[in-house]
This record gives structure tokens, C-alpha cells and sequence, in this order.
């Protein structure tokens, strides 16, 4: 029987889970799979972007985990594709390769004063907060006030970290450094921006509904954003999802508030107008009011506010990156597919190259749904055995002498256990389940083995 030697690039939930369909996958050839990924530990924004005090969303890692304790796929870690190991590599080590490299910086949000000191991209926030080794150790929490801008999932977590208490994230696995910095935090106010109105948000029920919850922060809406027009009110009545989000901001509207020492204020029909700054610094926030268009659209009506802040955070959306080699979209932001397929600028299959996840898709969606992304792919792979490539050096030890040739410090399997067991260690002396490890060198040198 033959073997399909396959290289997946991004170790993030799209590029196990295709490992794992095609693991399982009815096929006429034996499989032999190698995940590389930039970073010494797997599952990708599971691990630095889903905000830590989500444990239940957290523990998909372990779903994950037991995809790789199979036994069956290799992993390499720390190893950069377009750096440490290229598309020549790979042609010549592997039949084929499914990338599925995610998604780990902000979209761009083009209005005056972006670039202002103090104003942030919110995916940063989320690498810092979430412990991710490429960013720098200290944020700087020190506005009072912080506008948030976006109305999407990712808003809300920003919002909800900046505005939460930190010693209610402590039995999270949040790391030291990032308590501590929250606890030097003195924001009082937390103001979220969306364009639209409250019954066309693009946040979920669950998201919301935990805003609520949080100790010692008042939620504060402004009755002029619940005057619904037709478009909402349909929706409301036929969307169930939008209607337990009115049932959500009905009963806030109602509840008692004043005492907390922290606010957190939802903002719609604010278009971004400015980001004001005083002496190069963030000083306030402008915004444009807009209206219902009666098409569930809504449109400027010239009524331009600020409010004073000392931060403003961009959430309006994530962007992937472009690898060498590899066909890219700049508009969207993905690698160019059809069901997985790669396409050139001719719109033609590029054999041996496929997609998964959100570089395939763009960065919108959950988990869950990088499993239905992998097995479109994963079946164009299987079917496209007469277009693989024809490796030269096909054996498994191949790679791995080529990786030490060049003196990298690759992690595997067993690497990313010992790092697992030590900071859940870290942890349980603090009466934590973990305490996350965030310096790069020493990821490395745990999973190695080696002396810190
Ligand atoms: C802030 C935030 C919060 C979220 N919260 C939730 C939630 O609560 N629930 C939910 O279901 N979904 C949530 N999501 C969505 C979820 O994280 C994504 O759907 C999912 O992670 C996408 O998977 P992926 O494998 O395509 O990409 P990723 O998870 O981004 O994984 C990509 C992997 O590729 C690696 N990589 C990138 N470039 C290279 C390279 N050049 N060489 C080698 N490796 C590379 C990266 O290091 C990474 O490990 C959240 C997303 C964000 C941004």
C-alpha cells in the first residue's frame, strides 16, 4: 500500500482536526502526517485567543489533545514556515500540504488618530493576555476611561478583561504577568462601540449574558438605542438567537445599578468617526450616530459625539497573514481555494496545496466549525491522489535531519507534555489548575528538557 506523506502547517484546532478526518478517512493508502507550527505549544487561538476565563471553551484543548495522544501524527514545533522550513521543503519531503495557519492580527480600521499612542489593536490585547511568548510582557493599563471598538464576539472579550476585577480571573490560567498588570489598572469606564443597533449585533446570547455576571461592574445602556424599528422587531420575533439578546438587554434595562465601581457602557448606532488625541496621546473618542435605513442597514444622520478617553481598542475583525510561496488574497486575507483547493491568480488548482480553518475561510466563525471546513478538504486530498507531488526524500527521518541540519530548536509530542505537566505544577502551588508559561526560550527549554 502506498503512503501519503502529509505536511499540515498550523497546529490550531483546523489543522488537527483534518488530521484526525484524515486519520479516519475510508482511503485506498496509509497516511503519515508531520504538523509544524511557529509555536512550541499546539492549538492555536484555543490556547491564545480564547479568553481564559472560558474554561469550558478552554477545554476543547483536551478533545485536541487526544487527537494528538493517538500517537499517529508527528508534531514540530517551534518551527516558522517561510522562515525555518520553505515550500521547496516541503516538495520535497511530502506529497502534499493543508495549511491552516489561522488568523492572529487585527484588521485595519482607517479613521484619524488610529495610530495615536494608546490606541490598540484588540487581537494584541488577546496575544497579551492570553500569554502569547511574540508579545511584550507589560501592557499599559493606565486610561481610566476605554473605548472599544466592534460588536463582534472578540469586543465583548476585550471589554470583559479590561473591565473585570482581576482577582476574579485568579482561578483562571491567566499569567503572572498579566494579573499583576490588570491589578495596576485604575479603568473605571469601559465604553463598546457598534455601528448598528443592540438587535444586530454579531455577538452570541452566551457572550452577552456573561457581561452581566461580572462582580462590581455595572452594565449601562442608553434607552435612545431601543426605540426598534420594523427590521428589528421582525427580527426579534424571528430569529431566536436575537431574541434572547432583547430578553437579555430587557432585563438590564431593569435592573437596579449606580453602586458598582466599575461601568461597562454598550454603545450602538455609533459609527467610528476620529480617535482624539491630545499631544500624540488617545484623549476621547468621536462617533457618528446613525439610524435604522429600513433594510436592516443603518445610515449616518450627522450627529457626531465623543466621548473622553484615554484608550480606544480596535475589535472590528481579524486578518491572516501571507506565506511564502503560497497564493494569498489580499483583500480578504486568505490563501485562494476552491473547497480547500489552492488557486493561483489564474483561478487554476495548485496541485499539492490546500487550505483549512480560518485561512481557508476568513476569520469569522467557532471551532466547531474549522471540523466541517476540514472534511471538505480533507476529502479533496484523498480524491486528488493523481495530482500529488513526487516527493525525492519521503522518509520520515528525512525531515527531521533537515530540521536539525539547521540547528533548530524544533518541540514535539512529548515536549508539549512536559510543558503541560509543569504549568499545571506552577499552578497547583498558587491553588490554580494552571499557571501559563509565556517566555518563548523557556517554552522551549521545558519541552526540551533543558535547564532553564
Ligand atoms: C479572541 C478570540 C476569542 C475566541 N473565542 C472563541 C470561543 O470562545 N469559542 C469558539 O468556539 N471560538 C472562539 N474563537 C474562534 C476560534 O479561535 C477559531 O475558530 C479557531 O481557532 C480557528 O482555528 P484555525 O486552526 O483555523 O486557526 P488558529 O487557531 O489561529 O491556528 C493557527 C495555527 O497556525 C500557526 N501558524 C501560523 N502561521 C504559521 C507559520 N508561518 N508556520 C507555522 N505555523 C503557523 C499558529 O501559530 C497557530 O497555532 C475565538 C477567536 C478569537 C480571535
Amino acid at each position: 500500500m502506498s503512503t501519503l506523506r502529509l505536511a499540515i502547517v498550523g497546529a490550531g484546532p483546523a489543522g488537527i482536526y483534518a488530521a484526525d478526518i484524515l486519520l479516519k478517512h475510508e482511503r485506498s493508502f496509509d497516511v503519515s502526517i508531520d504538523l509544524f507550527d511557529r509555536l512550541p505549544a499546539p492549538y492555536g487561538l484555543v490556547r491564545y485567543g480564547v479568553a481564559p476565563d472560558h474554561p469550558r471553551i478552554k477545554g476543547i484543548i483536551n478533545a485536541l489533545r487526544d487527537v494528538l495522544d493517538t500517537g499517529d501524527i508527528r508534531i514540530f514545533g517551534n518551527v516558522n514556515f517561510g522562515i525555518d522550513i520553505s515550500m521547496d521543503d516541503l516538495k520535497r519531503h511530502y506529497h502534499a500540504v493543508i495549511f491552516s495557519t489561522g488568523a492572529i492580527r487585527d484588521a485595519d480600521l482607517d479613521i484619524p488618530g488610529i495610530e495615536l499612542e494608546g490606541s490598540y489593536g484588540g487581537a494584541d490585547f488577546v496575544s497579551w493576555y492570553d500569554g502569547h511568548p511574540d508579545v511584550p510582557r507589560e501592557w499599559p493599563l493606565n486610561a481610566r476611561e476605554i473605548a472599544v471598538i466592534g460588536n463582534g464576539n472578540v469586543a465583548l472579550d476585550v471589554a470583559r478583561m479590561l473591565a473585570k476585577h482581576p482577582d476574579d480571573l485568579l482561578p483562571t490560567e491567566i499569567p503572572d504577568n498579566v494579573y499583576r498588570g490588570l491589578k495596576e489598572s485604575p479603568v473605571t469606564d469601559v465604553h463598546v462601540f457598534g455601528r448598528r443597533g443592540p438587535m444586530q449585533v454579531k455577538f452570541t446570547p452566551l457572550e452577552l449574558r456573561e457581561l452581566g455576571e461580572m462582580n462590581d461592574v455595572d452594565i449601562v445602556l442608553h434607552d435612545e438605542d431601543f426605540n426598534y424599528d420594523d427590521a428589528s422587531k421582525a427580527a426579534v420575533e424571528s430569529n431566536k438567537q436575537v431574541f434572547v439578546i432583547d430578553k437579555v438587554f430587557s432585563q438590564w434595562r431593569e435592573r437596579e445599578s449606580g453602586k458598582a465601581s466599575r461601568r461597562l457602557h454598550l454603545h450602538f448606532f455609533a459609527k467610528p468617526v476620529e480617535v482624539v488625541g491630545e499631544d500624540g496621546r488617545v484623549s476621547g473618542f468621536r462617533y457618528e450616530r446613525t439610524e435604522p435605513d429600513g433594510s436592516g442597514g443603518v445610515r449616518g444622520t450627522g450627529d457626531i459625539r465623543e466621548v473622553a478617553v484615554q484608550a480606544v481598542y480596535r475589535a472590528v475583525g481579524y486578518f491572516g497573514s501571507p506565506l511564502k510561496d503560497v497564493p494569498f488574497d489580499d483583500e480578504r486575507g486568505v490563501i485562494p481555494n476552491r473547497e480547500g483547493r489552492a488557486t493561483n491568480a489564474g483561478n487554476e488548482v495548485v496541485p499539492g496545496v490546500y487550505a483549512t480553518g480560518w485561512i481557508k475561510r476568513g476569520p469569522i466563525g467557532l471551532i466547531g466549525h474549522t471540523k466541517s471546513d476540514a472534511m471538505e478538504t480533507v476529502s479533496h486530498v484523498v480524491r486528488d491522489q493523481s495530482s500529488w507531488w513526487s516527493p525525492s526524500e519521503p522518509s520520515e527521518s528525512a525531515v527531521k535531519d533537515l530540521l536539525d541540519s539547521r540547528g533548530i530548536k524544533y518541540t514535539n509530542l512529548d515536549g508539549w507534555r512536559r510543558l503541560d505537566e509543569w504549568e499545571k505544577s506552577l499552578g497547583e502551588q498558587e491553588g490554580r489548575e494552571r499557571i501559563k508559561v509565556v517566555p518563548r526560550d523557556d517554552m522551549i527549554a521545558i519541552s526540551r528538557g533543558e535547564a532553564l
